[in-house]
């Protein structure tokens, strides 16, 4: 009657997206003030003002039968023009218009890459701890998702990445800044990266794609963020506005195809192919002019640094194990007991909303999005402390 694997997915809902209905009922129940969540990476600064102005602006200036119409599939040309220029100018990669493609965000991105990439017995490999939704993409596209860890300090860890690709990997993934270590990958990484994905290439006959996920790249706090095309050929880089501009409800971000892949024409064309098949045609009209007028800007990301700071500084000075973050904003916290679902559980007494790592690929350890106001986070530090205490004294 209706699909069975589709009804368990809306159904199941992600750990996130549970956590953060909850934390929803529990304002209802015990008033917004009094709930310290944690949950989801939904953005805390305001959108910037030009992003406003530009709205302003493009209403009053261009005709509505145009700005609001569709636009070509793949998007505007002179956004994708606009957005190809940057990338030349900024990165030095000649990335052509004629391989961008405008789309909702980051999951559209992905979900139409792997689509585009995907056919049957193959695998993607994805690097923990990941963004879950990864699973959902890879296996929605028939293919198998295999995991590769990271070592103790979430930095790629080479033995493990030459043990998971394998002649059947069709695409690494790779997100830096990351959620939810906030670790970026330097430039020597992906140089290594870059070396053996050429050597598991040339193994397998058939080029293995670098999917690039970069929903934080404007949001670091003095790390560098090398650009993935600059150290890997078969590079499709995976962009959105949503965290970087504030804009993450309307929908757009591109994805862009690396100008020295192996047939960038055919690919190109897989992308489009894949964004009809998901219904990703025309990303949101306005919105696509908005962010060309906007690119390489971004929100006041000093306001994250803050947070990120008291929080961090706060959390290590009780007795809580964290690696400093480098990028985006979370901060992936070791459980005070292996299991973090109920580490999560016995959070929620004190109204902290901390999200499980175990669908990141990771055990024992939550995620705490600090992309709040300053007042939660300065109210919810005696209930950080309570929880700890509260462990040191199961202890005793
Ligand atoms: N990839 C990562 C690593 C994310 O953290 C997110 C959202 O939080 C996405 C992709 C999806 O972002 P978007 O809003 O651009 O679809």
């Amino acid at each position: 009657m209706i699909n069975r694997n589709m009804q368990h997915l809306g159904e199941e809902r992600s750990v996130i997206r549970e956590l953060f209905e909850y934390g929803n009922k529990r304002k209802a129940e015990i008033g917004a003030d009094n709930v310290f969540d944690f949950s989801i990476g939904n953005p805390s600064v305001p959108t910037p003002q030009f992003v406003q102005k530009e709205i302003e602006r493009l209403l009053a200036e261009v005709p509505a039968e145009v700005l609001h119409g569709y636009t070509s599939a793949q998007g505007a040309p002179e956004v994708r023009r606009a957005v190809s220029a940057y990338i030349n100018s900024q990165f030095g990669v000649p990335v052509s218009a004629e391989h961008i493609y405008m789309t909702c965000g980051a999951a559209a991105s992905l979900a139409i890459a792997i689509t585009a990439l995907c056919e049957e017995g193959d695998e993607f490999v994805a690097i923990a701890p990941f963004f879950p939704e990864y699973r959902v993409y890879v296996e929605g596209a028939g293919a198998n998702l295999v995991v590769a860890q990271t070592d103790q300090n979430f930095r790629l860890d080479f033995d493990e990445l030459d043990r998971a690709i394998g002649k059947h990997t069709k695409a690494v993934i790779l997100n830096s800044p990351n959620n939810p270590t906030g670790a970026i990958v330097s430039a020597e990484e992906l140089h290594r990266l870059g070396d053996l994905l050429e050597r598991k290439s040339c193994e397998k006959g058939e080029p293995i794609f670098l999917i690039a996920d970069e929903p934080y790249r404007e949001l670091t706090y003095g790390a560098e963020v090398p650009y993935p095309m600059c150290y890997y050929h078969d590079t499709i880089l995976c962009y959105s506005f949503s965290k970087s501009l504030s804009l993450a409800g309307e929908r757009i971000g591109y994805i862009a195809i690396s100008p020295f892949a192996c047939h960038t024409g055919a690919l190109f064309a897989a992308v489009c192919g894949a964004g009809r098949r998901l219904g990703f045609v025309c990303a949101p009209a306005l919105f696509q002019r908005v962010c060309a007028a906007s690119l390489g800007k971004s929100c006041d990301v000093e306001e994250y640094r803050k947070n990120r700071d008291i929080l961090y500084d706060f959390l290590t000075e009780t007795g809580y194990e964290c690696v400093p973050p480098q990028g985006a904003f979370y901060l992936f916290v070791k459980a005070l007991e292996p299991d973090a679902v109920a580490f999560s559980e016995r959070a929620k007494r004190h109204e902290l909303l901390l999200v499980p790592s175990d669908s990141f690929g990771v055990t024992g350890y939550v995620r705490v999005s600090y992309c709040v106001s300053r007042a939660v986070i300065e109210r919810s530090l005696p209930a950080f402390r309570d929880l700890y205490e509260e462990y040191k004294g199961m202890k005793k």
